[in-house]
C-alpha cells in the first residue's frame, strides 16, 4: 500500500548550507519534490523562472493572494515570498513529498494550517562557525556578516518549534540524516493507519 505524500518544511539561517544539502538530498530522495514558491525579488544569475521561484510582479502577487492560491506568505528583506498551493497540490497528488524551502515565519505558519507537516530546521555548528563561514566566503561587508550572524540569532529561536533539528557540520552526514528524517516520517504509524488496517483486514 502506498504512503501518502508529506508535507516538509525545511528552514536554516543563511549561510547554514541549505541549498547545497537539498540539492543533493533531491538527487539522493526517490519521493521528495520541490514545491516551487513565488517571490517578488529580481532573478538572481542562473534563476530560472518556474524551477528557482516563480518570478512575480507585486501586484501578481497580491491578485495570487486575494484568489486564495497563496498557502502562506511572507515579506523578507523588503520582497515578498509565498507558498503556492498548485506546487504544493501539483506534488502530493502526485503521491510525492513536497518540499517547502522556507524562513522560519512561514514555517510557523504552515505548521498552523497543517498540524501533520513535518518541520526540520537545519543548524550551524555554532554562530562563531557561521560566522566564519560567511567570512571566508568573502561575498559580504563585515557589516552584513554581523547583521546576518544576529539574524541567525533570532531565526534559532524559532528551532524548538521544528520536529527535527539537524546539524550540518559535514555535507554528506547533513544529507543523510535528512533522508533519515524522510524515512522515519514516511512510517510513523499516524500516517500508516490504513497499512495496518489492510493487514489486519488479510489477516482474518
Ligand atoms: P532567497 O531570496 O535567498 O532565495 O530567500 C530568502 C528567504 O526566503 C530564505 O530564507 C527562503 O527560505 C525564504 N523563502 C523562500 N520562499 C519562501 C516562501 O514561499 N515562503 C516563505 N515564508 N519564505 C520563503
Amino acid at each position: 500500500m502506498e504512503n501518502k505524500g508529506i508535507l516538509f518544511v525545511v528552514s536554516a539561517p543563511a549561510g547554514c548550507g541549505k541549498d547545497t544539502i537539498l540539492n543533493e538530498f533531491f538527487k539522493r530522495s526517490k519521493t521528495a519534490g520541490y514545491a516551487v514558491s513565488a517571490t517578488t525579488r529580481a532573478p538572481r544569475s542562473g534563476e530560472i523562472d518556474g524551477v528557482h521561484y516563480h518570478f512575480l510582479t507585486v501586484d501578481d502577487f497580491k491578485a495570487k493572494i486575494e484568489n486564495g492560491e497563496v498557502l502562506e506568505y511572507t515579506e523578507y528583506c523588503g520582497n515578498f515570498y509565498g507558498t503556492l498551493k498548485k506546487s504544493v497540490d501539483d506534488l502530493l497528488e502526485n503521491g510525492k513529498d513536497a518540499v517547502l524551502k522556507i524562513e522560519v515565519e512561514g514555517a510557523m505558519n504552515i505548521r498552523k494550517k497543517f498540524s501533520d507537516a513535518c518541520l526540520v530546521f537545519i543548524l550551524p555548528p555554532s554562530l562563531e562557525i557561521l560566522e566564519e563561514r560567511l567570512r571566508k566566503r568573502g561575498t559580504e561587508s563585515e557589516e552584513k556578516i554581523i547583521e546576518r550572524t544576529k539574524q541567525a540569532r533570532t531565526e534559532l529561536e524559532f528551532a524548538k518549534n521544528y520536529d527535527y533539528l539537524i546539524v550540518n557540520d559535514d555535507l554528506n552526514e547533513a544529507v543523510e540524516d535528512l533522508l533519515s528524517v524522510f524515512r522515519a516520517e514516511k512510517l510513523r504509524k499516524t500516517r500508516c493507519a490504513e497499512l495496518l488496517e489492510s493487514i489486519k483486514g488479510e489477516k482474518n
